[in-house]
């Protein structure tokens, strides 16, 4: 029977082909031999609604943090519609309009950071990083292998092996090896699970100064550089102290280490600054960047660098060919960069950084209280990014069992809202529920938010009482 909703498909037979065909991303096909699997059709503002014709208001940001300009921005559909028209695609060694005015659009954002290198996930942008770090150093000092790389416990830097080498969530990893070699952890930065035993700001914000430590055992001259996501994001939404950056920057500028910013999640006014890293005092040398940059209405991700970084590949007698070894075709795809350009546009037009912070700000103080309750350990938030960090037990801080967590995602869906979890399942992990609406998201669509999660722990307590 053909469904009203799901417009020209046909609902049933939808779930019939996707329990025969589909294979999705970081989800266990077994719950839908029971259960129906869910699909979603459509979406205007910060509402999505199913194939039931069931509507929810996205807390997530189309499940994954990226819808940041929201559903129906109809300037960024018109801008991909007419490049699309005009010129669907060219690359390769040759520019379109829109490549070169998205790059212009870059270099004004960030103005330290002059070149703009396109690529479509941000998994491949953070690649592209290290390659560009590597060769940088190979073309510097040339017969020297200054080329390895250091990531931080808890964060996330993508799918392919060598940026999940460089990915700090066991959880993640396993399974996937053997790694590239090259890579060096560092202690995440979450003072709630301080592991120096200390606490912030009586401390010396030792998890800063390990990558001094890590650095001098692995040797100055073999690291090439330290890739961060300003905020870690799906490692549990960890925010680090406002020393903490220009400790890192320090140690950087003393051991040539380049310094890469992941900005996959944090950028484009997710955390309440146009980029995560503009909370802190630093400058990176590269910052990388994909899901909010066109609010994913197509697939780009960018690498932008300072100046001297590309002029090493451009003049340099130590390399015969002058150029960056790396193509992706998708790259500079025209109608993605005019999408990035018009999404950058929605975003400064209609004021969504100053509303993300409004906003997050809201939801925040309107949920800190919660941490009165036994099983919540602590209440996380910048901009509209929240998480809150759940436990069994308040004094050793075991993590809140999954299934919990699975269950009061569940349960606040039934009531129309779509938060989200992160919970592995490994020990000592930080277990958290979040938020990362749409950063259009009203006042009266943040208190139904606040709503939901309230909701969701408080029938848990009573239920656990
Ligand atoms: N970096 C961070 C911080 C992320 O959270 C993600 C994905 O969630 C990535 C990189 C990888 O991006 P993609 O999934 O587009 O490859």
């Amino acid at each position: 029977m053909k469904n009203e909703v799901a417009g020209k498909w046909n609902a049933d037979e939808l779930v019939r082909l996707h329990r025969e065909h589909l294979w999705l991303h970081i989800t266990n096909h077994k719950a839908f031999e029971s259960q129906e699997p869910p699909i979603m059709v459509s979406g205007k503002g910060c509402m999505v609604t199913d194939s039931h014709g069931r509507e929810y208001l996205d807390g997530l940001s189309g499940g994954v943090w990226c819808v940041n300009a929201g559903y129906g921005q109809q300037k960024i559909i018109d801008a991909i519609t007419e490049q699309l028209g005009r010129l669907p695609y060219y690359a390769g060694s040759m520019a379109t309009p829109p490549y070169i005015l998205f790059a212009e659009k870059m270099a004004e954002l960030l103005p330290d950071l002059a070149k703009v290198y396109v690529a479509n996930s941000g998994s491949e942008a953070n690649e592209k990083s290290f390659k560009m770090a590597r060769q940088y150093f190979a073309l510097k000092y040339p017969g020297k292998k200054k080329n390895k790389i250091v990531y931080r416990h808890r964060d996330y830097h993508g799918s392919t092996l060598a940026v999940l080498a460089a990915t700090g969530q066991e959880e993640r990893k396993a399974g996937y090896g053997p790694f590239p070699p090259g890579f060096a952890e560092i202690p995440h930065a979450l003072c709630y699970r301080c592991q120096f035993g200390q606490s912030y700001p009586g401390c010396n914000i030792e998890c800063a100064r390990a990558l001094e430590t890590v650095i001098e055992r692995e040797g100055a001259d073999t690291v090439a550089a330290v890739i961060l996501e300003p905020i870690t994001a799906g490692g549990g939404i960890i925010i680090p102290v406002k020393e903490y950056y220009p400790i890192i920057a320090e140690i950087c500028r003393k051991h040539e280490v380049l310094l890469i910013i992941d900005e996959v999640v944090c950028g484009f006014g997710r955390t309440g600054t146009m980029f995560g890293y503009q909370h802190y005092d630093v400058a990176p040398d590269m910052v990388t960047m994909a899901k909010g940059l066109a609010s994913s209405y197509m697939p780009i991700s960018a690498v932008v660098t300072k100046s001297y970084i590309f002029d090493q590949f451009v003049v340099n007698p130590a390399d015969t060919m002058g150029y960056f070894r790396d193509i992706s075709t998708f790259g500079g795809c025209s109608a993605g960069c005019a999408a990035a350009l018009a999404n950058i546009g929605v975003i400064e037009d209609q004021g969504l950084v100053a509303n993300s912070r409004k906003m997050g700000q809201y939801l925040y103080d309107s949920l800190k209280d919660l941490e009165e309750m036994p099983l919540v350990g602590e209440v996380r938030g910048k901009g509209l990014f929240l998480g809150i960090e759940m436990v069994e037990d308040k004094k050793t801080k075991a993590p809140l069992p999954e299934k919990y967590l699975a269950k009061m995602v569940a349960d606040a869906k039934s009531d129309g809202v779509i938060i989200g979890r992160m919970s592995r399942s490994v020990p000592q992990n930080n277990n958290v529920l979040t938020a990362a609406p749409p950063l259009i998201i009203s006042k009266q669509e943040t208190e139904r938010l606040a709503a939901a999660f309230r909701k969701v722990i408080g029938n848990l307590h009573r239920e656990l009482a």
